[in-house]
């Protein structure tokens, strides 16, 4: 069998990062499913990919560690084929007014949405860079459309984590655009996902969906996944330092 193109999905145990994994093995990719806790969801993700043809491998891994996040790129290194591509996925969010946050989870917000990303790409850009003998390849960062507005009332630290990761995007876009590398970054908007869960409940997310977002509805995993694996693919051959907004127009018609 002829080696395939590696991918690294973060947080690809669920949710969004779970549909990309899903999406990347049926575009031809052998997809590195990053987790941190949930093994059994994550090798779930592999099993479903298996199941339909592709090649998959769980590697658990916290983003938010720099000695994690070396031997996540170590363990993916051992797949067949090389590193084209890297997903920065997995985030987390703890909501709350900054008066009342606890200082552990702003730095466990902007270590995970933010440092995580920078570490991972750093250790991506050293396997894909064409001027390290890599073959180049496509970083994409999974954003927020907080990143535009702010978020909801008590997410202040997660829409600076995220605003944070839209800046990184221009800047390392720049850096390694003549080293074969294409970085962009997606901005989801409510979609409906598990990350929910603890702040708001089913009926109020759809609610909100109905409330605050100009077609009318919450989005699905699988349409952030559709833009990413396209800006993966030749078909977004001439575009880095991207940002974007997939929110059903949210940016544009705030009502939180
Ligand atoms: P989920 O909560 O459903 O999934 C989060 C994933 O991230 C899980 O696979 C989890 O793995 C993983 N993860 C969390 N912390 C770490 C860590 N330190 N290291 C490695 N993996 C980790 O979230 P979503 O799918 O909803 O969100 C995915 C991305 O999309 C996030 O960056 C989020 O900020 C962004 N986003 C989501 C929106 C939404 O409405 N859902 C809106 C805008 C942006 P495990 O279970 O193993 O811990």
């Amino acid at each position: 069998m002829a080696d395939l193109p590696v991918m690294i999905v973060t947080g690809g145990s669920r949710g969004i990062g779970a549909a990309i994994a899903q999406r990347a093995a049926k575009s031809g990719y052998n997809v590195c499913v990053n987790y941190t806790a949930a093994e059994d969801r994550a090798q779930e993700v592999v099993k479903a990919i298996r199941a339909g043809g592709g090649e998959a491998v769980a590697i658990r891994a916290d983003v938010s560690k720099p000695k994690e996040v070396v031997r996540l790129f170590e363990e993916a290194s051992r797949a067949r084929g090389p590193l084209r591509a890297l997903v920065n996925n997995a985030g987390i969010d703890f909501p709350s007014s900054l008066a009342e946050a606890e200082i552990e989870a702003m730095h466990k917000i902007l270590d995970t949405n933010l440092f995580g990303p920078i570490l991972c790409t750093r250790e991506a850009v050293h396997r894909m860079s064409t001027k390290s003998g890599g073959h180049g390849g496509v970083i994409v960062n999974i954003s927020s459309i907080a990143a535009v507005h702010g978020g909801m009332p008590g997410d202040c630290v997660y829409a600076a984590s995220k605003g944070g990761l839209d800046s990184f995007t221009l800047g390392i876009a720049k850096e390694v655009a003549a080293e074969g590398i294409r970085v962009c970054a997606v901005r989801p908007g409510i979609i409906r996902t598990e990350m929910w869960q603890g702040q708001l409940s089913e009926q109020e997310v759809e609610e909100a969906g109905r409330r605050a977002v100009p077609l009318g509805r919450v989005g699905e995993a699988d349409e952030i996944a559709g833009l990413v694996t396209w800006l993966c693919s030749d078909q977004a051959g001439y575009m880095t330092g991207a940002i974007m907004n997939v929110s059903g127009g949210r940016e544009i018609f705030i009502h939180n």
